[in-house]
């Protein structure tokens, strides 16, 4: 579909730091025009978006074949992802009614490593039972103890823009780093050392998970594989969720097999992101249930919120918008 003169966005789910982020770059851009909606998009909200060019959605939108066919009957050709992951979009059928799907596949790598390395060293130093005790004025260091990293070994699952930034982080703390990927990264080659997967599982103090959501690896960390990890590793999640089986970490856990594990997401995460439920009754099970065990550290799904990723994402985003105004396909398609 060409867009001639001008484009109309509706930017779903906007939150604050997102108006501001992408207000801040709109200047540059004229003739797009986005125009905010606290709604997710889904199969019902689809319809907001009746007589706009595109729409642009984010990892908690639902962006299915009947969200996908709701947005088609409403005349939208194009669905801008303002982040990395798309496993929520059906390419299948975006492809079918030719709808376009754009992403920002690299935003800030390192946004999203860092805070992996943080998740891991909260979990291991027990950063967060510490900063509550000392609020209360309870100085007893007792069951915060870690480990050091420097001299472990870190596992890397997934070795592309993300992993290879976690791989750099885990070099400079001085750790022995080995990766698995399913496609070697050369650029690695002076400072990781490539295993199989079992291999990784069994001999890494250090587990961190970089690699896509995809049908292949849904719950590629399940109890087979955490029963050849080894006892006392740290496990951290900043890629999505559902790589993880739930039911089978907190196993895991209970077995006493995890020194510390850092979670930015998990499978059951939902409607809850970025949302405020405090005032709720009903908390989320699978977080309650994660949050009641003393090394498990947990963050909402923030791996790529800082001040340099968002701006980097309004960028390509409009950048992405400009392109689907000219016509012109480029490596941030997906669709
Ligand atoms: P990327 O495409 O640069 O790298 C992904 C790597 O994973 C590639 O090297 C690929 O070969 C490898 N891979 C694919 N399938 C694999 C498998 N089954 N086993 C092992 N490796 C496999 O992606 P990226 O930019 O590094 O992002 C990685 C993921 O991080 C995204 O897909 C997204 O899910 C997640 N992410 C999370 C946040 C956050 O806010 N927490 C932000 C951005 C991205």
């Amino acid at each position: 579909m060409a867009y001639n003169i001008s484009m109309r966005i509706l930017f779903y789910a906007a939150k604050t730091y997102d108006k501001d982020s992408f207000d801040a770059v709109s200047d540059q851009y004229s003739g797009i025009d986005i125009e905010y909606t606290n709604y997710e998009l889904g199969p019902r909200s689809a319809s907001l978006a009746d007589g706009y060019d595109a729409v642009c959605a984010f990892v908690s939108a639902n962006v299915s074949a009947r969200t996908l066919t709701a947005l088609k009957k409403h005349g939208v050709g194009a669905v801008l992802m303002r982040c990395a992951g798309y496993n929520n979009v059906d390419l299948d059928k975006a492809k079918e009614l030719g709808i376009i799907v754009k992403v920002v596949p690299n935003y800030s790598p390192e946004a999203v490593a860092e805070l992996a390395m943080g998740l891991a060293l909260a979990a291991n130093r027990r950063l967060c039972k510490s900063y509550n005790r000392v609020r209360d004025n309870n100085f007893n260091i007792d069951g915060l103890c870690g480990v050091n990293l420097h001299g472990k070994t870190a596992g890397i699952i997934g070795t592309g823009k993300i992993g290879s930034a976690m791989c750099r982080i885990c070099h400079g703390f001085g750790m022995k780093v080995i990766a698995y990927d399913v496609d070697k990264n050369l650029t690695l080659k002076r400072i990781i050392e490539y295993v199989s997967l079992d291999e990784l599982l069994e001999r890494s103090d250090l587990i961190s998970l970089h690699c896509p959501l995809t049908d292949s690896n849904y719950h590629m960390i399940n109890s087979d594989a955490i029963n050849k990890m080894k006892n006392g590793v740290i496990l951290v999640n900043t890629s999505r969720g559902a790589l993880i089986d739930t039911p089978d970490l907190v196993k895991g856990i209970k077995m006493g097999k995890f020194h510390g594990v850092g979670l930015d997401v998990y499978e059951e995460e939902g409607d809850d992101i970025y949302n405020d439920h405090s005032s709720s009754l009903y908390p989320n099970p699978a977080a309650s249930r994660l949050m009641d065990f003393p090394n498990v550290v947990m963050t909402s799904h923030q791996g790529f919120y800082t001040k340099e990723a968002l701006r980097a994402i309004a960028e390509t985003t409009f950048k992405n918008a400009k392109d689907v105004l000219d016509d012109k396909r480029t490596m941030n398609d997906v669709a």
